[in-house]
């Protein structure tokens, strides 16, 4: 794709960021905060000068205190942020839409004060991330949850149409022991990824229509998805979908969040706030959002950041389209590719890395070819007849060796693991590994060289492995820190099977596959096991002695960010997926030292030079036997 060279007049330009470009060249005297002065008070320092040069002064003229009064206001939506936010809603298809400028995390707390009183019921996605969670626990809302898919290369799946009718909904209220009068009880709030963290995408219009009698409100976390009303091929996919207006259907009032930051152009931290209102009686009063928008909102915002939120929007109008289908085109030919590839040298009896996506025959950009249909085997998903899932292209998940399309571990294998560290050592940084999946994200801007660098790393690693070279060679830094836990002459090839090896004796496939549809006994509420802690009623106990008790924390690993136990949650016993994955893990910490899970919620402590997870639970009462 090539590259824009043209200029832009002011007149053209989205209004907050011709409005802020405007105050900071005007170089006004400031008697306000900040500090820096405009950048002024760096100068008299060496440190001040060299990050004022670092960053160009512009981003110093810019961030400005919010009692400027020509940048109307951030935090009442007036003048020009208003002007932008209004731009922004037309843009994305939505009623109102609001800049957030702590990230979706904030924007989902935001959806949640703005519908949830304590005590409600909310219906989420076991597959949510932590900040839905977390707001769950804020707002003390009482949560049921809707049961993803999982598969054996533990990508955790979409959540499966059975789990939407109003009998599944039904019977989880019924079964739930944190519900009081059951009977009167209806679901106030519904929240679903869209997409997931791999890509698997809902018929967001089908799905919010069928809900209509069953949630007074509908929330989509699009974190990963700020671009599906920039190219046919999501159609009806995403939360705004004008298509519902069209059929007269029913619908509840509908939120989405999404991550500007993450795939568009915003500063990390932005993010957008979409809001739509239902066909019902069901009406949201929007000063509530405003309210729960401030709530959430430091009263010292960032002005470049909601600028490239603005510029986010207006680039997307203008551009958005030719955006949204190169990066479907690189993507699709960086996985045709692949596939060739691996088809060229399995025949030859050698190996290559696969991509997880169906049988795509021809370049066509068409929705249908990337369906997960119940009868393929690719997805390893057990799909129901009814499922309506996409997978979006732009997010690619290749597959290392080590498990075969049966889902049983094959002999040989590559942990992923291993290959995320060795790209990360050549400046690659993939999204997110798995056990044998690595998660690699195609943006706008992703070009082909972007895209060859990557397959010569592949390529390299290849190699590499197959000359079984010199493992300290590979990773320096496992020489440097720890030395004494890999034999001297081994190699990249001998970590690997040695790897392999304990993932296969320990079933990681049969833990992975569990993780996330096994769901944990509800014994308290969410927000009480967390006060536990404050209130002095928690203890920290090993991972053992977990079983049976109940956890203050959230536990999850990361990324993906997606809790394995909520607060309030009792531990299931040792058979259980978690148990056998937390177990795994404690003792591949201590066997591959430099190839560590990230934990939130753990305590790792080192006791007779090797690392134990401890557990914050609550202390047994009388009361509990
Ligand atoms: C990243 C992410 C968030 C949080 O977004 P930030 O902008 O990083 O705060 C929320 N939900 C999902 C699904 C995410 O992946």
């Amino acid at each position: 794709m090539a590259k824009d060279s043209g200029c832009v007049p002011p007149e053209k330009l989205p209004p907050f960021y011709r409005a802020l470009k405007k105050f900071a060249s005007a170089k006004k005297q400031m008697w306000s905060t900040p500090g820096h002065s405009g950048g002024a008070a760096l100068d008299y320092s060496a440190i001040g000068r060299d990050i004022k040069k670092f960053f160009g002064p512009n981003i110093w003229a810019a961030d400005i205190s919010s009692s400027a009064a020509e940048m109307g206001s951030i935090l009442e939506h007036e003048g020009p942020a208003q002007a932008a936010e209004r731009d922004a809603a037309e843009i994305y298809g939505a009623d109102t839409t609001f800049f957030v400028l702590n990230g979706t995390s904030t924007a989902n707390k935001v959806v949640f004060f703005t519908t949830v009183a304590p005590g409600d019921v909310v219906l989420v996605g076991r597959n949510c991330h932590k900040s839905i969670m977390h707001a769950i626990i804020m707002n003390e809302a009482i949560p049921i949850y809707l049961r993803p898919l999982g598969n054996r290369y533990g990508l955790i799946g979409p959540v499966p149409q059975s789990e939407f009718r109003k009998e599944a909904i039904r019977a989880k209220i019924n079964e739930s022991r944190l519900i009081k009068a059951k009977k009167a009880r209806k679901v106030r709030l519904t929240v679903l990824t869209n997409s997931t963290y791999d890509g698997f995408l809902y018929n967001a219009d089908k799905i919010s229509a069928a809900m209509a009698d069953l949630t007074h409100f509908m929330h989509f976390d699009e974190a990963w998805f700020p671009y599906g009303a920039f190219h046919p091929f999501y159609e009806k996919r995403y939360a705004m979908s004008p298509f519902r207006r069209r059929r007269g259907l029913h619908m509840p009032p509908v939120f989405a969040t999404q991550s500007t930051h993450k795939l568009l152009f915003a500063f990390s931290q932005g993010s957008m706030l979409h809001f739509r209102q239902g066909t019902g009686r069901k009406t949201l009063d929007m000063q509530g959002l405003v309210e729960a928008h401030q709530m959430h909102a430091s009263t010292s915002p960032f002005y470049p950041m909601f600028a490239t939120l603005d510029a986010s929007a207006g680039i997307m109008k203008q551009n958005g389209y030719r955006l949204i289908d190169n990066a479907i085109e690189e993507a699709v030919y960086f996985r045709s590719y692949m596939q060739r590839k691996s088809a060229r040298l399995a025949r030859r009896g050698d190996w290559w890395f696969k991509v997880l996506q169906p049988d795509v025959k021809t370049r066509t950009k068409s929705p249908e070819q990337w369906a997960l249909k119940p009868a393929q085997n690719w997805h390893g998903f057990d799909m129901g007849a009814d499922d309506d899932i996409l997978l979006d292209p732009l997010k690619v998940t290749l597959l290392t060796p080590g498990i075969g399309g049966d889902g049983k571990t094959a002999l040989f294998g590559i942990p992923a693991g291993v290959l995320g560290k060795f790209l990360r050592s050549r400046g690659i940084v993939p999204e997110k590994t798995g056990f044998y999946s690595i998660l690699f994200l195609f943006a706008p801007g992703t070009e082909i060289r972007k895209t060859d660098n990557l397959i010569r790393a592949l390529s390299e690693f290849k190699k590499l492995y197959d000359i079984n070279a010199p493992l300290f060679k590979v990773f320096p830094d496992l020489e440097n820190f720890y030395k004494e836990y890999y034999p001297p002459h081994a190699g990249l090839r001998d970590l690997c099977e040695q790897m392999h090896l304990f993932q296969l004796r320990h079933d990681i496939v049969d833990a992975a596959s569990r993780l996330h549809s096994e769901l944990p006994q509800q014994a308290i509420a969410p927000h009480k096991a967390y006060y536990g802690l404050a209130e002095g009623k928690s203890e920290y106990v090993r991972l053992d002695a977990a079983p049976g008790r109940i956890s203050v924390f959230m536990i999850l690993p990361y990324p993906p960010g997606i809790p394995l136990i909520m607060p309030g949650e009792r531990f299931p016993d040792a058979r259980s997926g978690m148990m056998k994955f937390l177990k795994m893990s404690e003792l591949f910490d201590f066997i591959f030292p430099g190839f560590e899970t990230e934990f939130h919620g753990i305590k790792k402590k080192w006791e007779d030079r090797r690392p134990v997870y401890y557990i914050n639970v609550l202390r047994r009462t009388k009361r509990q036997v």
